[in-house]
C-alpha cells in the first residue's frame, strides 16, 4: 500500500472527516490514477484510506477514516446499501430518486440516479473509475428490491477532465429502451438517461416543483412564465395548479419538445402551454418591451458560477434576472428563485435577489427558502455539498 504524507498542519481536515486533500498540502507520496492508498500525518499518523487522483487538484480523496477498514468490494457494498436505506427512509413518492450524492454518502465522485427500473451512473473521480465493476455490481445488488435491473453510464461530465479521464457512456449492465415514465407527486413526465441532461433529469428540484403546484393552486395563479424550463416539470406543475397560460422558455429544442409532450402526457390543453426556444435574458428584456406580466415566474438558470472563482460575474448575471423577474410580475404575483452554483452561499443569493429588487424598485414578502430535495443531501463535515438554494417572493403592491 502506498502512502501519501500531509504538510504539517494539513491533516486537519481529515481529522474532521472532510474528505479532501488539495494538492498544495502533500508533502510526498506518488500513486496511480485511482489507486487506493494510506494517508498519514507529517509524523506518520493514520489519517484515512483514499484515491489518489494524480493530476487533479483535489488530490486525495478519502474513502475510509477508520484504519481497520478494508477497500475493496465489500466495502462499496456496506457504502451503497446505507445510502440506500436512507433513501427507504425518506419515503421518497416517486420512482426518479437520488440513490448516492457523492461525498455526503461517502462515496466521493459517484452519482446514482433511480429512474425507474434504470439505475443512471456517473463516475466523476478516478477513485470511482477504477472500482467502476465493483460499483455497479453492488448497486444492482442492493437495489434488486427495488426492480432495478440495469445501470446506464452518464460519465460524459466535464469534471472527469480535470481528473485525467476520457467521457464514457452507454450501458454498463443491461439494455434496452433509455426512455422511462417518471412518476412525481401529481405529475408524469419522460425522462431518457441517454440524451437527458446531466443523469438524464433534475430530480433536485422534486419537492420545489410539487410545491410550485400547491402555491399556484393556492395564489390562483393564472399566467406563469417558466425560464430555464428544460422539459417542463415546473410547466406541468402549474397546469396542475390550476395555470392556463404557462410560458416554457429554455435554449434546447429537444427539451422543449419534451416539454409540449408532457402537456399532453398529463391530460392538460396543449392550448394552455407555449415552448420558446431562445435566451432567456433576451426574451425577459423583449416581454419587458412588450408590456408582458405574469402571475408567477420561475427563474431555475444553470450553475452561473462553477466555482466561488467565478462569483463576481454570476451575482451581475443573477442580479440581472431577477431583477427582470420581478419587473415582469404582477403586483400581488409569486417569484421562484433559484441559483445551483456551489460557489455562490444562500446568504449571498439572498443579497443578490434583494440588490435586483431594489434596481426593480419592487419589494417582496419572503415566503420560504428552498433546497434540493432530501435525496441530494447535506452532511456536516462536508458543507461544500450545499449547492441549490432558492427563494418564495410574493411581490408586494
Ligand atoms: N427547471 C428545470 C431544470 C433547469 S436546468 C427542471 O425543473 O427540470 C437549466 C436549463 O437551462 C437547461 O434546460 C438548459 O438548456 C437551459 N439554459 C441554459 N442556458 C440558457 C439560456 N441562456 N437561455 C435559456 N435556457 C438556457
Amino acid at each position: 500500500m502506498k502512502v501519501i504524507r500531509l504538510r504539517e498542519g494539513k491533516e486537519r481536515s481529515l481529522l474532521r472527516r472532510h474528505p479532501w486533500v488539495f494538492a498544495g498540502s502533500v508533502e510526498k507520496g506518488k500513486a496511480d490514477l485511482g489507486e487506493t492508498v494510506r494517508v498519514e500525518s507529517h509524523d506518520g499518523r493514520f489519517l484515512a484510506w483514499a484515491s489518489f487522483s494524480p493530476s487533479s487538484q483535489i488530490r486525495v480523496r478519502a474513502w475510509s477514516f477508520d484504519e481497520a477498514e478494508r477497500i475493496d468490494a465489500g466495502f462499496f457494498q456496506r457504502r451503497i446499501a446505507a445510502a440506500v436505506a436512507m433513501r427507504q427512509r425518506l419515503a421518497i413518492q416517486s420512482n426518479g430518486v437520488r440513490l448516492i450524492h457523492g461525498e455526503a454518502d461517502g462515496l466521493p465522485g459517484l452519482i446514482v440516479d433511480r429512474y425507474e427500473d434504470i439505475l443512471s451512473v456517473q463516475f466523476l473521480s478516478a477513485g470511482t473509475e477504477r472500482w467502476k465493476a465493483q460499483i455497479a455490481d453492488a448497486l444492482l445488488a442492493e437495489t434488486a428490491a427495488l426492480g432495478c435491473t440495469r445501470l446506464y453510464e452518464r460519465s460524459d461530465s466535464g469534471v472527469r477532465q480535470m481528473e485525467g479521464l476520457e467521457p464514457a457512456k452507454g450501458w454498463l449492465r443491461g439494455g434496452g429502451d433509455t426512455t422511462i415514465t417518471l412518476r412525481e407527486h401529481s405529475i408524469q413526465l419522460t425522462v431518457d438517461v441517454e440524451e437527458g441532461h446531466k443523469t438524464g433529469y433534475y430530480l433536485d428540484q422534486r419537492e420545489n416543483r410539487a410545491l410550485f403546484a400547491r402555491l399556484v393552486a393556492q395564489f390562483g395563479c393564472q399566467s406563469v412564465l417558466n425560464c430555464y424550463s428544460y422539459t417542463g416539470g415546473f410547466s406541468v406543475s402549474a397546469l396542475a395548479g390550476g395555470a392556463t397560460e404557462v410560458v416554457s422558455v429554455d435554449s434546447s429544442g429537444p427539451a422543449l419538445a419534451r416539454a409540449n409532450a408532457h402537456v399532453l402526457l398529463n391530460g392538460f390543453d396543449p392550448a394552455h402551454h407555449a415552448a420558446l426556444d431562445a435566451d432567456v435574458n433576451g426574451t425577459l428584456r423583449q416581454m419587458l418591451k412588450d408590456g408582458r406580466q405574469f402571475d408567477a415566474i420561475v427563474l431555475d438558470p444553470p450553475k452561473f458560477a462553477p466555482s466561488a472563482a467565478h462569483a463576481d460575474r454570476a451575482s451581475r448575471a443573477y442580479k440581472d434576472i431577477n431583477r427582470l423577474g420581478l419587473k415582469l410580475l404582477k403586483p400581488g404575483g409569486l417569484l421562484l428563485t433559484f441559483s445551483c452554483s456551489g460557489g455562490i452561499g444562500a446568504e449571498l443569493f439572498h443579497k443578490i435577489v434583494a440588490g435586483a429588487g431594489l434596481d426593480a424598485q419592487v419589494d417582496g414578502y419572503l415566503l420560504q427558502r428552498l433546497e434540493a430535495s432530501p435525496d441530494h443531501p447535506t452532511t456536516l463535515c462536508f458543507p461544500e455539498g450545499e449547492y441549490l438554494k432558492g427563494l418564495v417572493i410574493l411581490k408586494q403592491g
